[in-house]
């Protein structure tokens, strides 16, 4: 599937190995990433798949707390080609769904070159070739390398990147401050006071967590969030959302999803937590902001167990002052302020990818640029959302291959046919 060669190009002569690809480039081992390499597998296109981590899906094997569990039923998180098993729980363990995804590559015999983080890629107008410089490491040993390839698949993800907000003071603070991405249990802070900064579902989670581990979470609770109940009338609410959007309006889908959580959960508002004029599915789909499904944190905001508290005005050691001019003693700060894409550290494309690097056009228009640039997986979708892009890339890759595939054969033949005639 690939050659070796030193490339002739002055910048890089005598440094950088060369590999031919022949077929697509896939940037990524995540759920994207293996979900188009299964489904091009089966469109018999070869491929390969490069991550800057030692294992595939690192976002679930080494930046998420041990407690996760995947937030939406398991029919809608499966890839492509390979259902979960059946033994599974509705909602699968962090851990069931990395066994998922192992047992996912090994059956489509993915195997990624992993340590290899991809530098920059950019398309060769002359060569009509994709150009992708990774770096690897290994020990100590650092080797660059080039693909060249006539199809490149970005499946970095949505989440390639802590976002780490600039805070005053936060520096002088003194205590433990981390990213939820680094929040693995509660147990290292049992009997803290811990200000945990969001109230996305990362930040109700972890606030959970820290409860259960009895230490003392307070909230920080800037803009507005959605609340649902993750299960309505015992039914999943992503599920009845999708099930009412086949016969109503998304506007009406999201008056009944606010009635049922006010019936379920009550007035959120009272407890600090205001809501959006926008309703929830509107919300998601324009501004891809997802609604909090609640799992327990808000029993835990009821009971003053999780305090939620307004935005920050400025950390001092051990202190946090609120805009409301409150001041509290804080032990640690746990960062749950979300993560971006980072396409375009790496890209050198400024058609297809914005400048946030997601593509430009929304779902489900987002898969396609030009040159045979694909994206999957930056769909705002989570994993139904990947696995819709991931089948349309290899059924367009797939056609292309296999036509070429046919006129390679013919002109074999043909070859052939005068070289036999001649003899
Ligand atoms: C805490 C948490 C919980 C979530 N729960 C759910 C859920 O329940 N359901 C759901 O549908 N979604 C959920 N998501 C969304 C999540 O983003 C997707 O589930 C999924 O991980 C997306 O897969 P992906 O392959 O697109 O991205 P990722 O899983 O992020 O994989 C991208 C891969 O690209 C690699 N990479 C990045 N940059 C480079 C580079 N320059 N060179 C080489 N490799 C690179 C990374 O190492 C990584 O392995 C959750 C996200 C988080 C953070």
């Amino acid at each position: 599937m690939e050659n070796l060669f030193r490339l002739a190009d002055h910048e890089d002569f005598f440094s950088r190995l060369c590999i031919w690809v022949n077929g697509p480039v896939i940037v990524g081992a995540g759920p994207s990433g293996l979900a188009t390499a299964a489904c091009l597998r089966e469109q018999g296109v070869p491929f390969v798949v490069l991550d800057r981590e030692e294992c595939i899906a690192s976002l679930w094997q080494k930046r998420t707390y041990d407690r996760l569990k995947l937030h939406l039923p398991k029919q809608f998180c499966q890839l492509p080609k390979l259902p979960f098993p059946e033994d599974f729980p509705e909602y699968p363990t962090k851990k069931q769904f990395i066994e998922y995804l192992e047992s996912y590559a090994k059956h489509f015999e993915i195997n990624p070159r992993f340590n290899e983080c991809v530098q920059s890629a950019r398309y060769d107008e002359t060569s009509g070739l994709w150009r992708v410089k990774t770096v690897s490491t290994s020990g100590s040993t650092r080797t660059e390398l080039e693909y060249i390839c006539r199809w490149l698949v970005v499946a970095t993800g949505e989440n390639a990147e802590c976002v780490m907000p600039d805070i005053e003071g936060l520096n002088e603070f003194g205590g433990d401050v981390i990213h939820a991405c680094s929040y693995k249990s509660g147990e290292k802070f049992r009997g803290k006071k811990v200000l945990v900064v969001g109230c996305g579902n990362s930040g109700m989670e972890v606030s959970l967590d820290l409860c259960n581990h009895n230490a003392s979470p307070s909230m920080v609770v800037r803009s507005t969030v959605h609340v649902l109940p993750r299960e309505t009338f015992g039914k999943s609410t992503f599920e009845l959302a999708i099930f009412l959007l086949r016969w109503l309006p998304i506007w009406l889908v999201d008056k009944l999803l606010l009635i049922f959580a006010w019936i379920l959960l009550g007035s959120i508002e009272k407890y600090g937590l205001k809501r959006p004029s926008m309703g929830p599915l509107e919300l998601k789909n324009t501004r891809g902001k997802t609604p909090v499904l609640d799992i327990g944190a808000l029993e835990k905001i009821r009971s003053g167990d999780i305090k939620v508290v307004p935005g920050i005005k400025r950390f001092s050691r051990g202190h946090v002052e609120l805009v409301n001019g409150e001041t509290h003693d804080i032990d640690s700060v746990v960062l749950a302020t979300g993560y971006r894409s980072n396409v375009p550290y790496w890209l050198q494309e400024g058609e297809f990818f914005s400048k946030d690097g997601f593509p430009k056009a929304p779902f489900p228009n987002g898969w396609k640029g030009n040159a045979g640039l694909y994206a999957v997986g930056f769909t705002r979708r989570g994993l139904s959302g990947a696995s819709c892009d991931a089948i349309r890339i290899a059924q367009d890759i797939g056609k292309v291959w296999k036509d070429d595939t046919k006129q390679q054969k013919k002109r074999t033949t043909a070859c052939h046919r005068r070289c036999i005639s001649q003899l």
